[in-house]
């Protein structure tokens, strides 16, 4: 019997302090221990390394395979044992600290298969830059395709695999969902390896939380092999919670002692393999991504707490799904097929989301719960399923009755059925020529732009009530600038922002996804500060579509993982404010340190506020979607707005939470363009910085900090493709 112990990420000397303190009890409680590994990150970068190295105190042997932040001539001293009598001890790693290394023939160093203490222990690491692996998975498959071959004892990953929640119960789902656990970000390199490796025991860390998978099979034609144990390990912290559990401790025989009956056995909860096979993957890197053709996707499976799909049903006879991320190739049958008891299908021209009306609200209700727990399927793609909205929308008495001013055209058209087309809207309003419909799909309401005052008056103090699709609408005076005219072809040509104009700055671009894409802005407030834009030109968020903005928020998520594990914490913002150029729509986020928060963020932003005498309405619960806000505020729905989320400290607490605040726009206001660049400066300190210009690098220089961005936010990267 083997006793091991494994650890999550560690970020910082006080979590090694943590963890070495920790070790020391759990060696006389509980011990001895003979082998600690360590599935994460344990350095951030060197000076980190000359920080921990001073705290780290190992009583038993412990290894590692991320050696990220580690001197290289320190690796390289303590992996070849260089003369050691003549070199001074701070250039080798700490006592008891080992590097795992790989025993096949192929040299890789981030992926491997090594044996410890009897136990074959696989790694893969894909928090660097990776390499060519072609080698190593050739032979890894020519291992693990051998009858003798029985499956390995451990596997440890520095990132959830991709489509690890296949057939996990509800309950799981529930537990990762309630913890933003973003389930669609995993790694396909990690599940192609586990999947070839098929281990006892797999380990990951990079989440932050401690989850354990209920087991699954990996029985494949006749061949022995045990069941898999997911285990995601929290960071090293002193936190009691149960989720932040960051040490697993097992005894185990190793594979190579057990009967073949002992490997086979299967508990009860065992689930079916998840890894379920996507076709269509690319090799090319993420920021050259700009050819949308279908078979360079592979965006993966569902999104978790969005406002943009509507994943409660709007009521109990709801029968009508909202579908995305339909591969464009898939016919009216192949889809019917894959989504029993639909009725017919509404597909959208040129777009990949479709509304699917079903027999009865159970058929549907079946289909959605089937899209969270195993995934829909079609051609290699996982369809996003969310409910199409067909009842009341919460719009209230709050709107504009009274136009603003004598020459105001718009007016806003609520309560919509999201499955109700643009042609619908058209045909509703015939009467009326030269009326301009913005319909973002799949929200419930729009923008009409009439040829004249008269009209629009016309329409909004009509007496008769407007109905379509059953729902009557609630119409009222849109405040603001209207949004631009429906974009024309020349359009793209001078809009910096549109993914097809020829003046987009390429190299500044860092993800790139189906509906919205991550670039870095010219004259960057700090490093990491990135802003996410939609591909196509819209004005601002009210006017992306459903899918969008689910997009939109994965990626967030997906940045905020990412700084999280920095302890870094974003300040978001986003300026709706029409401008004399083309607007298109750029959500900023900023990251500041822990110490710029700490140092009064919340007193910057007022003070920077009150020098130009703006007010703002602080939203108060985090449920409530800024869209909405915006939309049902009294005197509104507006048009024009700013939106900015600050990290701030918690009253009287240590904790960091985030205060949101909006400010709407009147159309004879002022605003000071260039507040939320001026807002994060005044935060941290460098006031000088919140005018752009102040910022702007040389091209070369630009790329490099996109590439230090792409680098960092790489293994968080939703759309990123393994090789
Ligand atoms: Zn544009």
């Amino acid at each position: 019997m083997v006793k091991v112990l494994i650890c999550g990420d560690i970020i910082g000397p006080t979590s090694w302090k943590c963890l070495c303190e920790r070790l020391a009890t759990l060696q006389e409680s509980h011990g001895p221990f003979d082998v600690l590994f360590l599935v994460g990150k344990l350095f951030q970068d060197e000076n980190d390394y000359l920080e921990c190295v001073k705290v780290i105190q190992l009583t038993l042997p412990t290894y590692f395979y991320d050696r990220t932040g580690i001197p290289l001539d320190i690796l390289y001293n303590s992996m070849h044992q260089i003369v050691p009598e003549i070199i001074e001890p701070t250039k080798y790693l700490p006592k008891n600290l080992f590097l795992l290394k790989n025993s096949t023939t192929a040299p890789n160093i981030n992926i491997g298969i090594s044996n410890i203490h009897g136990l074959v222990v696989g790694f893969i690491n894909n928090s660097t830059k990776m390499n060519d692996n072609t080698k190593i998975m050739d032979e890894i498959k020519e291992i693990t395709s051998k009858p003798m071959y029985k499956g390995c004892d451990i596997v440890l990953s520095s990132e959830w695999p991709y489509e690890i929640h296949q057939f996990i119960p509800i309950t799981e789902l529930d537990f990762l969902k309630e913890n933003h656990v973003s389930i669609s970000r995993g790694s396909t390199l990690v599940s192609d390896c586990v999947e070839m490796l098929r281990p006892r025991y797999h380990f990951a860390g990079h989440c932050d939380i401690y989850y354990q998978r209920s087991p699954y099979s990996n029985n494949i034609d006749d061949m022995i092999s045990p069941v898999t144990r997911f285990i995601s390990l929290a960071s090293v912290s002193d936190s009691k919670e149960k989720s932040k559990k960051y040490l697993h401790a097992l005894a185990l025989e190793p594979i190579s002692n057990l009967s073949n009956d002992d490997i086979k056995q299967k508990p009860d909860n065992t689930t079916e393999n998840p890894y379920v096979k996507v076709t269509g993957s690319s090799v090319q890197p993420v920021a050259k991504r700009f050819k949308f053709d279908d078979s360079h996707v592979n965006t993966g499976a569902m999104f978790y707490g969005s406002n943009g799909l509507t994943h409660n049903a709007p009521s109990d006879t709801s029968k009508i799904l909202f579908i995305g991320n339909v591969p464009r190739s898939a016919t009216e049958n192949v889809l019917l097929k894959a989504l029993p008891g639909a009725k017919s299908i509404r597909k959208v021209d040129g777009k990949s989301y479709i509304f699917v009306e079903f027999n009865d609200h159970q058929a549907a209700r079946a289909v959605y719960l089937e899209s969270t727990t195993v995934g829909i399927i079609v051609e290699g793609r996982t369809l996003s399923v969310g409910w199409a909205k067909d009842k009341e929308s919460n719009m209230n008495n709050n709107l504009q009755l009274q136009p603003t001013d004598s020459d105001s055209k718009t007016l806003f058209i609520g309560n919509l059925c999201s499955q109700v087309s643009l042609d619908d809207i058209r045909k509703l309003f015939h009467a009326y020529t030269n009326l301009n419909i913005i319909r973002p799909e799949g929200r419930d309401y729009s923008f009409l732009e009439f040829n004249s005052h008269t009209d629009a008056t016309e329409v909004v103090s009509s007496t008769q009530p407007y109905i379509l699709g059953g729902n009557q609408l609630i119409i009222a005076w849109a405040k603001g600038k209207p949004a631009d005219r429906v974009v024309s072809s020349t359009h793209q040509q001078d809009c910096w922002f549109c993914l097809a104009s020829p003046s987009i700055k390429t190299h500044l671009i860092c993800s790139v996804g189906e509906y919205v894409y991550i670039a870095m802005p010219k004259g960057s407030v700090t490093d990491l500060h990135v802003l996410i834009a939609p591909i196509e030109c819209v004005p601002n968020r009210l006017h992306l579509t459903a899918i969008a903005k689910d997009e939109l928020i994965r990626y967030e998520k997906a940045i905020n993982s990412m700084l999280n594990t920095r302890r870094l914490y974003p300040v978001v913002f986003e300026r709706a404010i029409r401008t004399k150029c083309k607007d298109h729509m750029q959500q900023h986020i900023v990251p500041i340190s822990y110490e710029d928060v700490k140092a009064g963020s919340f007193q910057a932003f007022l003070k920077t506020i009150s020098n130009y005498k703006l007010s703002f309405h602080e939203i108060s619960s985090a449920e409530q979607d800024i869209d909405t806000v915006v939309l049902t505020m009294p005197g509104g729905p507006y048009q024009e707005f700013f939106y900015i989320s600050i990290p701030v400290l918690d009253d009287g607490k240590k904790d960091v939470v985030y205060r949101r605040f909006v400010y709407l726009h009147e159309e004879k206001s002022r605003f000071q363009m260039s507040l939320g660049n001026e807002i994060c400066a005044n935060i941290i300190g460098q006031p000088e910085r919140g005018n752009w210009k102040n910022c702007v690098l040389d091209d070369e220089s630009e790329a490099k900090l996109t590439e230090a961005f792409i680098n960092k936010f790489g293994p968080y990267d939703p759309m990123r493709v393994e090789a």
